[in-house]
């Protein structure tokens, strides 16, 4: 199977020419048309795999198959990532498979200033992607509302935990729909990881790569 085979956007299709991108790996084979069916999904998978695209890729289409884009309305999907390094890195991937399309993705991280961030949540994002200590910060003041999310992804999860996100995590779930889409991604996975994911994911889809 190609990437020109799956139903999703002509313009997405041409980004992923662009990139280099012709076959989809082991992650995305499996999880794009989960996703796309708007199953949860559990996967362990390791960076390198191209899990990134396995959920920037389905996220872009289904935003992107909106007549209207609602952006101004909220944000429509949420990733939590554990680093600011991964924060921008993911952003570049959805901007990637984005370009040409309705949906804007953007990023907030903490160690900057909150100022421009806020500027750029005013104007109307579709994906939010983001550490949970800033994105909770932001929340707490009023600049980011999580009341229209439709999906959240959770990305490196157990680093997430490592880095001790966990209560913030919590909180912010509790900002977010119960009637949601719920993507959790981890590279490890042990008693912890998995008492954090069947909280937040509904039969869930499992990928193991
Ligand atoms: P990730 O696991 O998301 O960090 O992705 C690892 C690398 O694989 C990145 O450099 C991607 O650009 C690349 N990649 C992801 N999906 C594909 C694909 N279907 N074909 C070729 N390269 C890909």
């Amino acid at each position: 199977m190609k990437f020109e085979d799956y139903r999703i956007a002509s313009e997405i299709k041409k980004n992923l020419v662009e990139a280099g991108f012709k076959k989809p790996t082991d992650i995305q084979f499996k999880a794009i048309p989960a996703i796309l069916k708007g199953e949860d999904v559990l996967a362990i998978a390791q960076t390198g795999t191209g899990k990134t695209a396995a959920f920037a890729i389905p996220i872009v289409d289904v935003l992107n198959s909106r007549k209207v884009s609602s952006r101004a309305e909220g944000i429509k999907c949420v990733v939590m990532v554990p680093t600011r390094e991964l924060a921008i890195q993911i952003t570049g991937v959805f901007e990637k498979i984005a370009k040409h399309t309705k949906v804007k993705a953007f990023s907030v991280f903490g160690g900057v200033e909150q100022g421009p961030q806020i500027a750029q949540l005013e104007k109307g994002i579709d994906v939010l992607i983001s550490t949970p200590g800033r994105m909770f910060d932001l929340v707490s003041q009023g600049h980011i509302k999580l009341n229209l999310v439709e999906m959240l992804v959770l990305d490196e999860a157990d680093h997430m935990l490592d880095l001790g996100f966990i209560k913030d995590i919590q909180d912010l779930v509790k900002h977010l729909p119960k009637n949601r889409q719920t993507l959790f991604f981890s590279a490890t996975i042990n008693e912890k990881i998995k008492k954090l994911a069947y909280s937040l994911v509904k039969n869930a889809i499992r990928i193991q790569i």
